[in-house]
């Protein structure tokens, strides 16, 4: 299946030809600043800017170029964040519901929303150029029963149906998609799609323009209490802050181990195909929506910002594998949904790392005086910006409450942060998937 690779085939992310990770504006980090971000993705950009506008001395610490993480490698779905699959695909109260109680439930959601429209404001705010629509989202089911448990979900989310759901029937899905291997879907009207390099690129300048200090290739190793704030150490210096935020995200390693034993790191991958046919674009994809589906092992996708070319995204293998090898398989995974791509090369293939918590919840909080985001589960566009921001204001001694903030982290008693049973987990998954198609 070689030919499936184009000429001008890459390894590095399609969204890198607009904004690469960058060394730009890069410091020696000062010896001393009020708060140290260790992390340069959209949680320490947004949290950094928020601080900033306080009037507090900010210093983002990243170990590669800013932005190496998945802020410039994901899909650029940008949808409420909150993964209520489990928690509202019956119309009985979900487990959640039940743990947190239905007022904490309904907080959760409100910030969910809350978040798409704050990214939407901060984007027409900094005037980031970064190719957001309000595109609205397709999810699509991959079975019939897939189908009515969207449905369940769609009344337990929208009871009166002012949210922006809408039912579509798979009799009226090529309305939606050029395909007939789903089984009808939701159009989620309040999601958008961006280029999502270009919108890190565009925080990373807002944090330029506030005199934030930036140092990239500069790896925190460790981070110890000093009394009244935290000495926080890079191979290359010392620095002393008064409070530090670990964003870090899938990609923690070092310097908190509580963090690592709380984040399970899984690799998600996508392929670019080559430029298109206009009127083949128009019928993959006629509304130009976000696409994702309903499998366990999901698939994500999308029409490139220009227009011209597929971007097919998908947890193919749970970990960080040979891009061509994860390609092939995206391609095959392509091919079944939207046969008549077999054929087309593919220009781009690379993957990136989502942080997957045990509870399927973001968080946000502080464990021994240092505060942390993260574990957005796949949906961090709007999410991990908003749970950014609001850390950078709770910092700032903003007292306004989250309801993502201080939530139980849970974590399993032999896990230190290697998901040695992803194997098995991908296994029974892959499984369960074939068994729900098997059983309609
Ligand atoms: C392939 C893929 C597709 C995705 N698609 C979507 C999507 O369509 N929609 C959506 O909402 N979400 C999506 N996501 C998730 C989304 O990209 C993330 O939730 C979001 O980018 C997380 O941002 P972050 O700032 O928390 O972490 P990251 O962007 O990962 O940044 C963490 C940074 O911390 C740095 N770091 C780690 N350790 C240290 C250290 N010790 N010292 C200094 N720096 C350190 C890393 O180098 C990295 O740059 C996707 C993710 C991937 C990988």
């Amino acid at each position: 299946m070689d030919d499936i690779f184009h000429p001008d085939f890459t390894t590095d992310p399609y969204w890198w030809e607009a904004a690469a990770p960058t060394t730009e504006g890069s410091q020696p980090p000062p010896e001393e600043t009020d708060v140290a971000i260790v992390g340069s993705g959209y949680t320490g950009l947004t949290a950094a800017i928020e601080l900033a506008d306080r009037g507090h001395r900010v210093t983002v610490l990243e170990a590669r170029d800013f932005g190496y993480g998945a802020s410039t490698r994901n899909g650029g779905h940008a949808s409420s964040g909150f993964n209520l699959g489990k928690a509202s695909s019956s119309a009985k109260p979900s487990p959640l519901v039940k743990h947190l109680g239905l007022e904490h439930y309904n907080r959760l959601l409100g910030e969910s929303v809350d978040s798409l429209l704050e990214l939407e404001a901060v984007i027409e705010r900094e005037a980031i150029d970064c190719d957001y629509q309000r595109s609205g989202r397709f999810a699509v089911a991959y079975t019939p029963t897939h189908f009515k448990q969207l449905v369940n979900k769609m009344t337990a989310l929208d009871p009166d149906g002012s949210g922006g759901y809408r039912l579509v029937p798979r009799e009226r899905q090529r309305d939606e998609i050029g395909s007939d291997f789903y089984h009808g879907g939701i159009v989620v009207e309040r999601s958008g799609r961006l280029h999502p390099a270009l919108y890190h690129r565009g925080l990373l300048h807002a944090c330029q323009r506030r005199g934030v200090s930036l140092s990239a290739r500069t790896p925190v190793t460790a981070i110890a209490a000093d009394g009244t704030g935290f000495r926080v150490r890079t191979p290359t210096a010392e620095l002393r802050a008064n409070e530090v935020l670990l964003a870090t995200n899938a990609y923690s390693q070092e310097p908190s181990p509580w963090l690592r034993r709380r984040v399970i790191p899984l690799a998600s991958c996508m392929i670019a195909t080559e430029e298109l046919d206009p009127e083949v674009i128009r019928r993959l994809n006629p509304n130009r929506r976000t696409i994702n589906d309903t499998k366990r092992i999901l698939s994500y996708f999308r029409i490139s910002p220009d227009g011209k070319r597929l971007l097919y995204g998908g947890r193919e293998s749970f970990f960080t594998t040979d891009p061509r090898q994860s390609g092939r398989l995206l391609y095959a995974r392509m091919t079944s949904v939207y046969p008549q791509l077999a054929g087309v090369r593919i220009t781009h293939s690379w993957s990136g790392l989502v942080a997957m918590s045990f509870d399927h919840l973001p968080h946000m909080g502080t464990h021994d005086g240092i505060h942390y985001c993260a574990g957005c589960n796949g949906s961090g566009v709007a999410m991990m910006s908003y749970l950014g921001r609001r850390v950078g204001r709770k910092i700032a001694g903003d007292s306004t409450p989250s309801a993502y903030d201080g939530l139980p982290f849970p974590t399993r008693p032999t896990y230190t942060g290697t998901p040695w049973f992803l194997p098995a987990v991908g296994g029974y998954y892959r499984a369960m998937d074939r068994l729900d198609r098997w059983r309609t």
